[in-house]
Order: structure tokens, then C-alpha cells, then sequence
């Protein structure tokens, strides 16, 4: 049921209510004494906002980012964010609806914050020992990350033959000696014995490749 309920800051809102007849009495009552309507609300957040002043945060991310090896931190304005809207923006970091956002390298980091400072933000020094734990965290995962590269790297890739270079191929091998078929760009085509022994044998190394590499993640698992 809708109420128009004068809040506890004076003015009148229509407010929603549901449930039994004693709790909406109850629900009513404490609006009346402890809610501000939403203008206020927002007027009382910005005002808390403007005393903040602007903050600039950044959070490290344990993971380690698996396509480049890169540690990451998240990095964050909040409180009196509307005044500097238009810097904030400008440095390319994302409003989602409550903060403004942006993933960052490790190695950015001091130029992000000498920014921060340069529009007024104070750096947040919270959660230091969690931080630290997610520092070091993160820069063992880097470091095994960097391992597992180096060893896979000194793995000997395979190389693809020559028939099926530049092509997709679907990594299969048809037929028997005299008609052997492979697909090359999803067309079938025959190939010469030759070629067949190429291909069989480039698919066993590519598998022994395989095996090597999943053994070398698997042990740092
Ligand atoms: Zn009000």
C-alpha cells in the first residue's frame, strides 16, 4: 500500500509499504522518526562526500594475468568524485555507478598516483597488511608465471608441414596409402605419401609437445 509519510526531515514522501496491518503501522512510524526523504538522502551523501574531500585508492590483484604475465591493481576514486568528474574522466577511468574505476599495471602505478595527487586526491593507505600479503602474492605468481613460460619455451615446437602451412587445417588425416585425404580450409584434399608420413609424424611430436607442456603447467599446480 502507498502512504504519504512526512519524514523525519519534513518533507512529504510517497513511500511503498507491504505486510500485515501492525507492521505497516510500525514501518510508518519509523520513517516518520528516522528516514530523510531521498533528496535529503542525496544532499546528506554529498555532503558527507564533500567533507571526504577526493580519495584515490588501488587495490592489488593476487592473480597474475595469464595471457601476458602482468600483475594488476585496481585503482579507484571515491568520496567528493563530482567536483572532479571531468579530470577523473579524462584519465580513463569508468563510472559504474557508484566509483570510478580503472585496471592498471603494476608499473603504472606511481604515475596513477602522482596524477591522483596532481587534481588533490589523498591516497587510501587501508588494509596495508592484506595489501602487502596480495603484493607478495601476486609477485610469487608472476615469478612462477615467468617459469612456466621459460620452460615451455625451451620445449622444441613442432613445426607444421609445409603442405598445410598457411591453412586451416583441422589436425586430422584420412584414408590409407595411395588416397590419403586431409582438410584444408574445410576442403578435402588428397595428398601424396610423402606428405601423409609428414603429416603422421608432426602429429605425434605435436602430441609428445602436448604431453610436455601439460606436465610442466601440472607440476606448478
Ligand atoms: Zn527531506
Amino acid at each position: 500500500m502507498k502512504y504519504d509519510i512526512m519524514m523525519s526531515c519534513g518533507h512529504i514522501e510517497t513511500v511503498q509499504i507491504y505486510g500485515k496491518a501492525d507492521d505497516r503501522e510500525r514501518k510508518i512510524r519509523y520513517f516518520e522518526n528516522y528516514r530523510t526523504c531521498k533528496e535529503c538522502y542525496k544532499q546528506k551523501m554529498r555532503e558527507r562526500e564533500r567533507k571526504q574531500g577526493l580519495l584515490f585508492h588501488a587495490c592489488i590483484d593476487p592473480c597474475v594475468q595469464q595471457m601476458d604475465g602482468d600483475v594488476y591493481l585496481l585503482a579507484w576514486y571515491s568520496g567528493d568524485t563530482i567536483t572532479h568528474k571531468d579530470e577523473i574522466k579524462s584519465f580513463g577511468y569508468y563510472w559504474d555507478g557508484r566509483r570510478w574505476w580503472k585496471k592498471i599495471k603494476l608499473q603504472e602505478f606511481q604515475e596513477k598516483a602522482v596524477q591522483a595527487a596532481s587534481i588533490g586526491a589523498k591516497k587510501t593507505e587501508s588494509k596495508k597488511p592484506l595489501q602487502m600479503y596480495y603484493f607478495k602474492r601476486a609477485l610469487t605468481a608472476q615469478k612462477e608465471w615467468y617459469d612456466i613460460r621459460d620452460k615451455i619455451s625451451a620445449v622444441k615446437k613442432p613445426e607444421r608441414p609445409g603442405i598445410v602451412k598457411g591453412h586451416y587445417w583441422n589436425q586430422n588425416i584420412y584414408g590409407r596409402d595411395g588416397q590419403y585425404r586431409i582438410y584444408l580450409d574445410d576442403e578435402e584434399t588428397f595428398i601424396s605419401d610423402e606428405d601423409a608420413i609428414q603429416i603422421k609424424k608432426y602429429l605425434v611430436e605435436k602430441d609428445e609437445y602436448s604431453k610436455k607442456v601439460e606436465e610442466i603447467k601440472s607440476a606448478h599446480r
